[in-house]
């Protein structure tokens, strides 16, 4: 019998919009909510970057580039990569500029990902992992890291198995905050190389880093593909341009799949991303720990809320562990976090991300405060 003619293919049947629907649906009403679930800084790119976007489209950099990314893009990477990693030859590990580094991901997991594969990432984890790897036909494997949000390597070895094909490595996490400390990484490093496991270190929030030196896994283990971006570090996110680097095989297989489906990154936010590279977000990033702390402040001990350490996110035990009707309670109260379930197999914490004012930050932690405070309704 033939498909009638708006069947989606059966591989879209996994992908699922399901949680975080039902979450604007309830937002649909809100008229200037306190808004504590967004993804994106709420400062604005650089002003230099700006201007070279301008500069370039007035120039007619509108073209397609080099399906790798343009020259410059390439060569202020490889530099950041010689000074942080002392790599000196790019030709064992080439650079991939992509359409952000979901655009990276999309391209690695395709890559690497055949039916049937195990990845294995912390729970709770970005969403798009479980997405793009069932996607693939694979099989995520989410590890539970409760209550702390730490990944311990016994729980992730146990995980493992003939078909385990990839360890995804996050860290400063979305939606935790956890930072995982050098010991850390360096374990993980050793079981994947005592498995022969590629390692991928979505490393997007490498900047938003509070208490410790940032650590970079693909400074301690080889087989590490890297993927950083602009999204978050320079509030790019409408701008569609991220970076990837690792062994030379798969970057290839990376980059042609990238000439048939994303051609390039967008030509004036590669252009924008070389004068972004050159400016210090250091003020932004102390703002951010400051929004971090008065989370911690409001929130640690009445909630129980472990220490994020970095991105911009906190990961919130929510009141009688139901996180589904503590966040109906908070959007009835004009607050918009996201229940744990979006991001978990377990739905006991709510995401409550603190980019956005201070003044709408405190005022949005009071309100949680005293819903936390007030009996639990029936
Ligand atoms: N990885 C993580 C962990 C993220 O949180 C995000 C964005 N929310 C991305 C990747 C994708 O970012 P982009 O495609 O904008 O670079």
């Amino acid at each position: 019998m033939p498909r009638p003619p708006l069947a989606v293919a059966d591989r879209m049947r996994l992908l699922d919009a399901s949680g975080i629907r039902k979450v604007f649906d309830l937002a649909a009403n809100m008229t200037d909510p306190i808004n504590l679930s967004i993804g994106q800084p709420d400062f604005d790119v650089p002003d230099e970057a700006k201007e070279v976007a301008i500069e370039a489209i007035r120039r007619g950099e509108n073209k397609y580039t080099q399906t790798q990314g343009t020259p410059d893009l390439r060569r202020a990477v490889a530099k950041q990569c010689r000074e942080e990693f002392g790599w000196t030859d790019a030709s064992d590990r080439p650079y991939l500029i992509t359409s952000g580094v979901s655009g990276a991901l999309l391209l690695a997991i395709q890559t690497l990902v055949n039916p049937g594969d195990e990845v294995i990432f912390a729970d709770p984890y970005f969403v798009m992992y479980s997405h793009l790897v069932n996607l693939a036909g694979g099989k995520p494997v989410p590890v539970d890291t409760y209550p702390d949000f730490r990944p311990d390597v016994n729980r992730i070895a146990d995980a493992i198995t003939a078909k385990t094909r990839l360890l995804l490595v996050n860290s400063p996490a979305n939606p935790t905050g956890a930072v995982y400390t050098a010991q850390e990484l360096r374990d993980l490093a050793d079981l994947a190389g005592r498995h022969e496991l590629l390692v991928i270190s979505d490393e997007i929030y490498n900047l938003f880093c509070y208490d410790e030196p940032f650590v970079s896994m693909a400074g301690l283990y080889e087989n590490t593909l890297l993927l950083r971006g602009f999204s978050k570090s320079y509030a790019m996110t409408g701008w569609r341009v991220g970076w990837a680097t690792g062994p030379k095989p798969i970057l290839e297989k990376m980059t042609m799949l990238q000439q048939y489906t994303f051609v390039c990154a967008p030509s004036i936010a590669q252009a924008a991303a070389v004068a972004a590279m050159r400016v210090n977000m250091s003020e932004q990033v102390a703002a951010y720990r400051r929004k971090r702390d008065l989370v911690c402040e409001a929130l640690g001990e009445r909630f129980g809320l472990t220490r994020p350490g970095g991105a911009f996110y906190a990961f919130v035990p929510a009141p009688g562990r139901d996180a589904t009707a503590f966040v109906k309670q908070a959007i009835e109260h004009n607050v918009l976090v996201i229940p744990g379930n979006v991001f978990s197999t377990r739905d006991t914490h709510f995401r409550l991300s603190y980019a956005t004012t201070d003044e709408k930050l405190r005022d949005g932690l009071a309100i949680l405060t005293q819903l936390a405070e007030s009996p639990p309704r029936t």
